[in-house]
């Protein structure tokens, strides 16, 4: 098939060589001329504009940072939707707001495209390895016409409902991943303090009611899981300041629902005081070392 890819960073890059790998021909844009270099080392094909990457495409992918570059990459001009042909499948795997995914996908619509919204979970590990979550909104008829694509890049693909569910999925999702990843921050930050050795923790919480992906497979403490970010000085992996954004998002769709979120709430401002602190641009698991080398945190 004949994919355009747009945003070929920490995730679409890594996303992007998977498609390559299971034999399709990939066009490629991105802000960033490295990460251009790189799909074109791959194999892929580096474009000088989102409308070269889409022009003849069957397929596009977008993998962008947030809401605003996704509305600006589709309905801009020279965009994807002045670009495409309209046969074209369109798939958004960012992590917007559900407002702009349902309002991209409707001007989609309106000019004759079928559009999904599929964010992912699973990281730049999951990534790596073809094994993402992929929680997609849209019709049957594009979510059918999507799987051989995003099996190429997925292990678990699940069709959550119409346009924007995808996106509510993905919010809901990051919520618990941005409270858990604080409180196993907190509790690895209190065990040092006690004198009780963190592998110790480990061992016994990730085998006990504390059990959660956040630490069994992302220990923010150095030394429990050897792959995680923590033992490569937070390194990113999905940054702080990409979680920050998650939780906002999460705080305006809760408040948009009217649905209570008070834990996600302070979540959302200790990530805020974290990146303050010149943090942002580490993984968002550096929350242990914020936690463990502060001593007056107070979430109020
Ligand atoms: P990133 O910042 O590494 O990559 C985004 C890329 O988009 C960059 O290379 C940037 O140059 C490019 N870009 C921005 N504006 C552009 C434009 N107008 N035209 C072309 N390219 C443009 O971010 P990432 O970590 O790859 O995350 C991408 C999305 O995936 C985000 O919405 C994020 O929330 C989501 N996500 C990330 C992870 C993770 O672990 N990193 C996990 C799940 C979901």
């Amino acid at each position: 098939m004949r994919i355009g890819f747009i945003g070929l960073g920490n995730m679409g890059g890594p996303m992007a060589a998977l498609l390559l790998k299971a034999g399709h021909n990939v066009t490629g844009f991105d802000l960033a001329q490295a990460a251009l270099g790189k799909l074109a080392a791959g194999g892929g094909k580096a474009a000088a504009s989102v409308a070269a990457a889409c022009r003849d495409a069957e397929l596009v992918v977008t993998m962008l940072p947030a809401g605003k570059q996704v509305d600006a990459v589709y309905r801009g001009a020279g965009g994807v939707l002045a670009s495409a042909p309209k046969s074209a499948l369109l798939i958004d795997s960012s992590t917007i707001d559900v407002t702009t995914a349902r309002d991209v996908a409707a001007a989609a619509a309106k000019r004759g495209f079928d559009m999904l919204d599929a964010p992912v979970s699973g990281g730049v590990a999951g990534a790596t390895a073809g094994a993402l979550t992929f929680m997609v909104g849209g019709s049957e008829a594009g979510f059918a016409r999507a799987q051989p694509v995003l099996q190429a890049m997925g292990k678990t693909i699940v069709h959550a409902g119409a346009a924007g569910t995808g996106q509510a999925a993905k919010i809901c999702n990051n919520l618990i991943l941005g409270i858990s990843m604080i409180a196993v921050s907190e509790a690895f930050a209190l065990a040092d303090k006690l004198g009780l050795d963190r592998q110790k923790l480990f061992d016994i919480a990730s085998k006990s009611s504390g059990q959660c992906w956040s630490m069994t497979s992302y220990c923010p403490a150095p030394g429990p899981v050897p792959a995680a970010a923590s033992n490569r000085d937070y390194q990113a992996g999905f940054t702080a300041d990409m979680m920050l954004k998650d939780l906002r998002l999460a705080q305006e769709t809760a408040r948009m629902a009217g649905s209570p979120s008070p834990l996600g709430q302070d979540a959302a401002e200790l990530y805020q005081k974290l990146t303050a602190a010149g943090l942002g641009a580490k993984d968002f698991s550096v929350m242990y070392r914020f936690i463990a080398n502060a001593s007056d945190i107070s979430l109020k």
